[in-house]
C-alpha cells in the first residue's frame, strides 16, 4: 500500500507563503480592483526583476541557441556541476575581486539559489537543530520541514537590532543568514559576521548564507559574500544567484560554494564538498546550457558594470519610494544595499492591516511581514524591482499623498 509522504502533508493541509499570497493577498487585490475600477495598483510585492537583460548576455544567449541548431556545434548534456567555463568565471571574476580565492571544484552551478539551497540541506542529519532569521524567506524553512527536520529555533530580527540577529545563544548545528536581508532589507557589518562564524567554529557549526542580493551592496564597509570574514571557507556554505543582478529570474542559474576546507563532525576535509557533488550529480543533471552561456557572459567584466548599472536603476527605485513614503511618515527600514523597502505600521497594527491601508490609501501592494515569520508581525515588504514610471507615478501622486495624510 502506497502511502503519503507525511512531512509534505504537513506542508500541504498548513497554509504555505505561496498559499497566502494566492488565496488571500491576490484575491484581496483582486477584490479592490473590482470595487475600485477607477483607482491605479502599483504591484510592489513581487520580488522579480522586470528589467531587461544586458544586450551582450542576450546575444550570447542567442549565439548559444543557434550553435544548437548545428550538426557541428551542438552539445547535449554538460557537466552535471556546472560548465568549466562558468565556474572559473563565478571565481576569478566574482569571488576573487574580493580578495576570495576558490577553485573551480568547490563551486557548483544550478538553476537558481532556491534549488541550490533546497539540494544543500541534504548534507545535514535530519536531528540537527537548525537556526532561521525571523522573519526569514520562507524557502530555508520549508525546505527542512519537508526533509522532516523539527528542531528549528528562531534568531529575532527586529528594530532594536538593525534587523541582525545575535548569534545563538544555545549550540545550534546549522545556522541559515541571508544578507542583504529579504525581507527586511537589513545588511550585516564585518564584525557582526564574524560573530557568527566565530560562533560557528567554536561549535563546529555550519552557516548557509544566501548572498543573492549582494549586488545590491554599495556600502565598503558591508560584506558582500561571507567568505571576505576570516575563517569562513572552514564553517561556511554560500549561495548565489544570477536572478537579481543580471535579470535571470525566468532564465534560472545561480551556485553554491561547499569549499574543500569546510568539515563538521567527523568529516575530513573536501568531503562535504564530494558529498555535495554527489548528491548534485543524483539530483539534479545540471543548469540549462544556454542561461550557462548567459552567465558566462554576465561575469565578463564589460556586463557586469552593465548588470551593475541594473542594480544601480532599482536602488534609485528605491531611494525614491523610501523618500515618498518617509513623506508621508511612514517609517521605513531598507533600500539602501538591498532592494527592499520594511515599512512599519503604527503602534499596534498588524501586517494585513498596514497592508490593507496602504492598498486603500496609496494603490500600493506589499507583501504583509507576518508572512516571513512572527517577527514581522507589523511590517509590509514593498520590492523596488520593479519600473521607475510605476514608483515615480505612485510617489508623484499628489492627491494620493493629500488622501493618505487626510484619511
Ligand atoms: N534567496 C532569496 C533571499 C531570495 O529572495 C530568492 C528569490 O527571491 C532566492 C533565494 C531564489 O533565487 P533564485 O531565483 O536564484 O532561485
Amino acid at each position: 500500500m502506497t502511502t503519503k509522504n507525511q512531512n509534505l502533508n504537513k506542508l500541504f493541509t498548513s497554509d504555505t507563503f505561496a498559499d497566502i499570497v494566492r488565496n488571500k493577498l491576490i484575491k484581496t487585490v483582486e477584490d479592490y480592483k473590482k470595487s475600485h475600477p477607477q483607482k491605479e495598483i502599483y504591484m510592489m510585492a513581487w520580488g522579480d526583476t522586470t528589467h531587461p537583460i544586458p544586450a551582450k548576455v542576450v546575444e550570447a544567449i542567442v549565439d548559444a541557441a543557434t550553435k544548437l541548431g548545428h550538426q557541428s556545434t551542438y552539445t547535449g548534456y554538460g557537466e552535471f556541476d556546472g560548465n568549466i567555463k562558468l565556474r572559473e568565471a563565478i571565481g576569478h571574476n566574482y569571488y576573487k575581486p574580493r580578495g576570495i580565492e576558490l577553485q573551480p571544484e568547490e563551486i557548483f552551478v544550478s538553476d537558481g539559489a532556491q534549488s541550490g539551497t533546497f539540494g544543500l540541506q541534504e548534507l545535514f542529519g535530519l536531528d540537527n537543530v537548525i537556526a532561521l532569521q525571523d522573519p526569514i524567506y520562507p524557502p530555508y524553512l520549508e525546505a527542512n520541514l519537508l526533509a522532516g527536520r523539527s528542531k528549528i529555533i528562531y534568531l529575532e530580527c527586529q528594530e532594536e537590532n538593525n534587523f541582525v540577529p545575535d548569534i545563538p545563544k544555545s549550540k545550534v548545528d546549522v545556522i541559515y543568514l541571508c544578507f542583504p536581508n529579504n525581507p527586511t532589507g537589513g545588511v550585516a557589518t564585518k564584525e557582526q559576521l564574524k560573530a557568527f562564524v566565530d560562533y560557528a567554529i567554536h561549535h563546529k557549526s555550519i552557516i548557509i548564507f544566501d548572498a543573492v542580493y549582494s549586488a545590491f551592496i554599495t556600502d565598503n564597509n558591508i560584506p558582500r559574500s561571507i567568505y571576505e570574514i576570516e575563517g569562513a571557507t572552514e564553517c561556511a556554505i554560500e549561495v548565489g544567484s544570477f536572478s537579481k543582478t543580471a535579470g535571470f529570474s525566468g532564465l534560472r542559474l545561480g551556485w553554491s560554494v561547499v569549499p574543500v576546507s569546510l568539515t563538521i563532525e567527523s568529516t575530513v576535509a573536501g568531503e562535504l564538498t564530494e558529498m555535495f557533488r554527489i548528491s548534485q550529480s543524483i539530483r539534479f543533471w545540471g543548469a540549462s546550457n544556454l542561461s550557462q552561456a548567459g552567465g558566462i557572459a554576465a561575469l565578463s567584466p564589460e556586463c557586469q558594470q552593465e548588470c551593475q548599472e541594473i542594480v544601480n536603476y532599482y536602488l534609485e527605485n528605491a531611494r525614491i519610494l523610501k523618500e515618498g513614503l518617509s513623506a508621508l511618515d511612514l517609517t521605513c527600514f531598507g533600500g539602501t544595499n538591498n532592494p527592499y523597502i520594511w515599512v512599519k505600521g503604527t503602534e499596534g497594527m498588524s501586517s494585513w492591516e498596514v497592508f490593507d491601508e496602504l492598498l486603500l490609501k496609496t494603490g500600493i501592494v506589499g507583501i504583509p511581514g507576518s508572512l516571513f515569520g512572527s517577527s514581522g508581525e507589523g511590517f509590509l515588504r514593498l520590492s523596488t524591482l520593479g519600473n521607475r514610471e510605476d514608483m515615480e507615478k505612485a510617489m508623484n501622486n499628489l492627491s494620493v499623498k493629500r488622501n493618505y495624510n487626510r484619511t
